[in-house]
């Protein structure tokens, strides 16, 4: 399912700034449906709140919320790491809390990108905190390397090359959210990473 002319290649409108495809739209819905078969099992008996962290993670969130065959709830935070604009210091600003109580109940954090894991590590604290009854993470892309921070995540959608890449969900400038595939980015603004 893919925009009219996008297929693989770059839609013309973002081409200038795009390199190569890493995960194209229709591997992505396959998959975003895969983890959803994965997690209407593992929840069956208790639906989780799935928590979104905002903006990277709303295409995922909504792809994968209606992937799931139960009762879940959805709520979202909005976080903005201190840093350069492309790389975290693992010091996080909480933009937007969460509106429900986390008191007992079974927690999925929706996350975009996994790279250092310093903002993942951070929000796993602070959630934690709140006493969940049970606290994942469902990551659609991690970075391959050494993630500076160790940590289980219960739910992969797809592991990639440690480059800087935009689309489905994720920005450079707040541009480029609304691609179907996920590419690297090649320009114009440089990537400090
Ligand atoms: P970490 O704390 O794991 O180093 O970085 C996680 C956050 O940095 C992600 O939630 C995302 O906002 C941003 N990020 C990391 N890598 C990329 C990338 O390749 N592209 C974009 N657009 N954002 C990224």
């Amino acid at each position: 399912m893919t925009n009219a002319g996008e297929g693989h290649a770059p839609p013309a409108w973002a081409a200038h700034a795009l390199g190569n495809v890493v995960v194209d739209g229709d591997t992505l819905a396959a998959r975003v449906a895969e983890l959803g078969r994965k997690i209407t099992e593992d929840y069956s008996t208790d639906p989780p709140l799935l928590v979104g962290v905002l903006k990277g993670a709303m295409l995922f969130m909504s792809d994968l919320a209606r992937s799931i065959e139960l009762p879940v709830e959805v709520d979202f935070m909005a976080v903005s790491s201190y840093g350069t604009a492309t790389s975290t210091s693992g010091v996080v600003r909480i933009v937007k809390d969460l509106d429900v109580d986390l008191k007992d109940r079974h927690v999925l954090v929706v996350e975009d990108i996994v790279d250092s894991g310093l903002t993942l590590n951070y929000l796993r604290r602070y959630l934690g905190a709140r006493g969940p009854a049970s606290l994942e993470v469902c990551a659609l892309l991690l970075k391959e390397g050494e993630q500076r921070v160790t940590q289980s995540l219960k739910y992969v959608g797809f592991t990639i090359p440690s480059t800087f890449v935009v689309g489905y969900g994720l920005d450079v400038g707040e541009r480029f959210r609304n691609l179907q595939g996920v590419y690297t980015y090649v320009g114009p603004e440089s990537v400090d990473q």
